[in-house]
């Protein structure tokens, strides 16, 4: 017989790996999501077990991170890159190889949390053919992306109306901000339980090095005002607000400096929003102080959100923005879009400034604002750092999201046998 261990849970994430290099092939938040979320609960006892599709037959088919915590990348479709929204059909495959896996082991998850729509269709999938409870997090929600896209790929139809099944099935969603929550009530369902429990980052790497020392590391003069972006090429991402935005800027361009921090593939999506960028950027005659890093690795992004003046998140939409509070760790001041998670993580005159989506004038006054006044930059950088160690560290998130689990799986087990419960 398959016995069910009760400690034993799955982080499903088919198109996020959380083992890969951050910044590269679409990654972005929602691997860091699982991967810092996965080796918190392992830390807290717990034996998670973070599913993945292969996307190169040359990756390692388990990778073990840390004791009780390890990627599974399970052979669903071609072993190369696939855009998300091209993934769908691949997923009858994934359940079936999950199944495979299971049956292999010798035992079932009893639980398991699935991360963005194609994840939850897996887990809505397997709770036909086992007993399994799904926790849920969108990381993203269509009825809020396809308000801002002008081009509204095929797939939309599918992922609006998987993401409603998943709200009114899912034995928990977990919204990573109120403003999350929000939005799946008034846009995707009335119906479904909802608990907020938000992200949070690594407060130790972030924060561990001085300004001095990060601008020395990094060539940066002292008396050089930088404007850093950090993430994905995305257009959602409003790089070019920022762009425009750093144009308009009252300062004298010489003294300042603009970085925009991310991997792209070159003829891919990423790549094309990188060549759209890169030709703003020469258009409004911003090369001399604009560089274009590359993806920059967990070790070296400290230095950089430390050697920054201020951060800027210009998104269109963020459900929460892992970027802003990395920043505000390292005690950098954000500017960011007046929208989604960051209206709850980045608290205005005191952790940073929000200024309206896709409005550059507005974004130039408000990242000039922090720039001419040295003094009101340093106490902004140090109510974000207070903020964040208060609110927002993954130990924090995963002791809830155990809670959480713990509450499902003894509700569970009360419902298999009520008598000796
Ligand atoms: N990131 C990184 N290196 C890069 C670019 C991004 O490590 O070159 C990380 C960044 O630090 C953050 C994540 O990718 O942890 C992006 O998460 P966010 O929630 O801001 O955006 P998403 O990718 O989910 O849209």
């Amino acid at each position: 017989m398959i016995s069910l261990t009760k400690k034993r849970i799955a982080l499903i994430s088919v198109h996020g790996d959380p083992a890969v290099e951050i910044g590269k092939e679409e990654a972005g938040g929602q691997n860091v999501y699982v991967r810092q979320v996965g080796e918190a609960l392992a830390k807290q006892g717990w034996q998670v077990d973070m599913f993945t599709r292969s996307s190169d037959p040359e990756q390692a088919r388990i990778v073990q991170h840390i004791r009780n915590c390890r990627t599974i990348r399970l052979v669903a479709g071609p072993q190369v890159f696939i855009p998300r929204d091209e993934l769908y059909g691949y997923l009858p495959i994934f359940v079936q190889e999950f199944q495979k896996f299971q049956l292999e082991s010798g035992f079932q998850y009893p639980l398991v949390h699935t991360n963005y729509w194609l994840s939850s269709w897996v887990g809505m999938e397997l709770k036909k053919s086992q007993p399994l409870r799904q926790v849920h997090t969108y990381h993203s929600l269509a009825a809020v992306k396809y308000k801002s896209v002008l081009t509204i790929p095929m797939i939309a139809k599918t992922r609006l109306r998987v993401e409603k099944t998943l709200l009114e099935t899912a034995d928990r969603v977990v919204a990573t901000s109120p403003q999350e929550k929000e939005h799946m009530r008034s846009l995707v369902s009335s119906k479904g339980k909802i608990d907020i429990i938000p992200c949070g980052t690594e407060i130790e790497r972030f924060g561990s090095i001085a300004r001095s020392t990060a601008r020395r590391q990094l060539g940066i003069a002292s008396e050089t005002k930088v404007v850093l972006y950090v993430g994905r090429f995305d257009p959602r991402k409003g790089i070019e607000t920022l762009v425009r935005a750093v144009s308009l800027s009252a300062l004298r361009k010489a003294d300042l400096k603009l970085i925009i921090g991310g991997g792209w593939r070159p003829g891919e999506s990423d790549g094309k929003e990188r060549d759209r960028i890169g030709n703003i950027v020469q258009e409004l005659g911003l090369s001399d102080i604009t560089s274009f890093p590359g993806s920059l690795s967990r070790d070296i992004l400290p230095a950089y959100y430390a050697a920054a003046d201020v951060c800027v998140i210009p998104s269109h939409y963020e459900p929460f923005g892992l970027v802003a509070i990395e920043a505000m760790a390292c005690r950098t001041p954000v500017v960011a879009s007046d929208v989604g998670g960051l209206k709850y993580t980045v608290v205005p005159q005191e952790t940073g400034l929000l200024a309206p989506p896709k409005n550059e004038a507005l974004f130039a006054g408000a990242i000039d604002r922090l720039l001419v006044d040295s003094v009101w930059r340093q106490q902004l950088g140090q109510a974000g750092r207070s903020r964040v160690e208060t609110y927002f560290s993954w130990d924090g998130a995963a002791s809830q999201l155990g809670q959480l689990y713990t509450q499902l799986l003894k509700k569970a087990a009360n419902e298999l046998d009520p008598v000796s419960a």
